[in-house]
């Protein structure tokens, strides 16, 4: 089987959410937000170390609480997402399978997802998940619609995604040289001219980032439970 290193980056200050706490760090049915991803990832047969990238001043903390999860590393992340991540892939050993980066605030990935990714960019290099879009997307300047985009062909991304582990250092080191903004891992990769599949990804592995998210968040959990 493939074998795929994890990076779960959980290092946002967004506190919108809840006052005071980062939202990666809010209680989701008893535990912290964060804790669900890594134990989804530790749960999946391919993947066998997780780095998890947290705020500088909560890595002590967070080490404690994952004192049960051996595989799972702690370090500190960076100002912007893609520091983070960048902290997440510095602190894995070199290895040449699958590297995957998840987004805490996606508490809700299954282990199903994760193996279907790890496959895909074991096949082609790099694969994300993604949804289609339901509304139409228009383009808007000042108040005006400039343009309708053709749905048809537009696709919402989520996390994980995964890359061949060269792949994905090679993308960063440039965007890195060139300074280039990154909201996700394949963006690293297209603009260097590689291919990234995508594949359904799942309507529960939802981004959370409002209150009413995180009461859906914790009944799509208790119904999970009592499945
Ligand atoms: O802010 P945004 O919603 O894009 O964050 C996506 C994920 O990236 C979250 O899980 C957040 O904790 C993480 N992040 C991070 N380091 C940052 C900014 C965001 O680990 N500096």
């Amino acid at each position: 089987m493939q074998q795929a290193l994890a990076v779960i980056v959980a290092a946002g200050r967004g506190e919108r959410m809840a006052a005071g706490v980062p939202k990666a760090f809010i209680p989701l049915a008893g535990v912290p937000m964060f804790l669900h991803s890594v134990r989804t990832f530790d749960a999946a047969p391919s993947v066998t170390a997780i780095a998890v990238v947290v705020p500088a001043e909560r890595v002590e903390d967070t080490r404690a609480l994952l004192a049960g999860h051996p595989r799972a590393t702690v370090v500190a992340g960076g100002e912007r997402r893609q520091d983070s991540v960048r902290a997440g892939l510095d602190a894995m050993p070199e290895f040449g399978g699958v590297v995957l980066v998840h987004d805490a605030a996606r508490p809700l990935v299954e282990v199903a997802l994760v193996e279907a990714i790890v496959a895909a960019a074991a096949e082609a290099g790099a694969a994300i998940p993604v949804l289609p879009v339901a509304d139409t997307i228009k383009r808007v300047e000042g108040g005006l619609v400039k343009e309708t985009i053709d749905r048809a062909s537009l696709g919402a991304a989520q996390t994980p995604q995964g890359f061949a582990a060269a792949l994905l250092r090679e993308a960063y080191d440039a965007a890195a040289r060139d300074g280039a903004t990154l909201t996700d891992e394949a963006i690293a990769v297209e603009r260097t001219g590689g291919a990234v599949r995508a594949i359904p990804g799942s309507p529960e592995n939802r981004k959370l980032t409002t209150p009413d998210d995180l009461a859906w968040a914790e009944e799509t959990l208790r119904r999970r439970a009592a499945r």
